[in-house]
């Protein structure tokens, strides 16, 4: 049985990305059946509770210089398209529009689950193009191609693709508790499971015994994969687990984190419900880090 995912965001989505289709032929944005996510910056332009945007006003807004053709959602092509502040801001001039960031969005649950996961591919998509306009090879300027899944170098002929940065996030257990840590940048209150970026070379189960040591000192020992989820921020994937620490005694690595303890499952489960003694707090379910938690507390890792 694969892990619950309910409430989770961006791990769902239902988009048939174009790359997965075959051919290189790309549609363009004006058909009626079409839909249009427009992005500018941080901000996604939202009619009612969707974000997928019928053409008129939104293709008509797409005139600028990156237009990414994601993919289909229900034989409809859905495309995305970079915008200017000025332009998100005239829709939410108007009655029935509005912007909210992608994290917002997760957290309120306010659209489908499904589109988050698709505002995801394109927040990630456009923003990698917005930084990888130059070959990494040569220098050269680099040009948008098969309908953005990919960029191609015109003075080497190399062919570039959106990069995701993977990330392993552990719950670190040690019999009825685990040990769960608190950054720098978090709010006050708030524990949360240990994270790291992979390195080079490195298995998932490695990479979870590295971060642990150098965060927290402790030896781990088995590690089972749970769940995973995209991260569009700006493009990672959190691959969600579970490590079995061979020992109880922490020595926080203070450039990390300020904090690190470890809690029985019932104070897990008071942190999740709020109703924690001492009023601490957890990430709310859209992060994969709730996930992990409510499966410890639930007895299902
Ligand atoms: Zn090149």
């Amino acid at each position: 049985m694969g892990a619950d995912l309910h409430g989770l965001g961006y791990a769902q989505s239902r988009l048939t990305r174009h790359s997965a289709e075959s051919g290189d032929t790309v549609p363009e944005p004006g058909d009626a059946e079409s839909r249009i996510v427009l992005v500018a910056g941080d901000r996604i332009v939202l009619s009612g509770d969707t974000a997928l945007l019928p053409p008129g006003r939104a293709a008509a807004a797409c005139h600028g210089d990156l237009t990414l053709f994601l993919g289909r959602l229900d034989g409809a092509p859905v495309f995305a398209c970079a915008v200017a502040p000025e332009v998100a801001e005239g829709f939410e001039a108007e009655p029935g529009f509005r912007t909210s960031d992608l994290r917002s969005l997760a957290s309120e649950a306010g659209i489908a689950p499904h589109e988050l996961g698709l505002l995801a591919t394109a927040k990630s998509i456009l923003g990698w193009h917005a930084r990888h306009g130059y070959c990494a090879q040569c220098g050269t300027a680099t040009r948008l191609a098969a309908g953005g899944f990919r960029r191609e170098c015109p003075g080497c002929g190399t062919h570039h693709f959106p990069r995701v940065d993977p990330v392993v996030i552990m719950l670190i257990a040690r019999g009825d508790a685990c040990l769960l840590g608190r950054s720098p940048r978090f709010k006050e209150g708030m524990f949360s499971c240990l994270a790291g970026f992979l390195e080079p070379d490195e298995t998932i189960e490695d990479a979870v015994r590295r971060e642990t040591r150098e965060e927290v000192g402790l030896p781990i020992g088995e590690v089972t994969y749970h769940a995973s989820q995209p991260w569009p921020f700006p493009s990672s994937l959190m691959i969600g687990c579970v490590a079995q620490a061979l020992d109880a005694a922490i020595t926080i690595d203070p450039a990390e984190l300020t904090e690190a303890r470890w809690f029985t499952r019932d104070e897990v489960a008071a942190m999740i419900a709020g109703t924690h003694g001492e009023g601490l707090s957890v990430p709310p379910p859209m992060a994969i880090a709730h996930l992990l938690m409510r499966a410890f507390v639930t007895g299902k890792v």
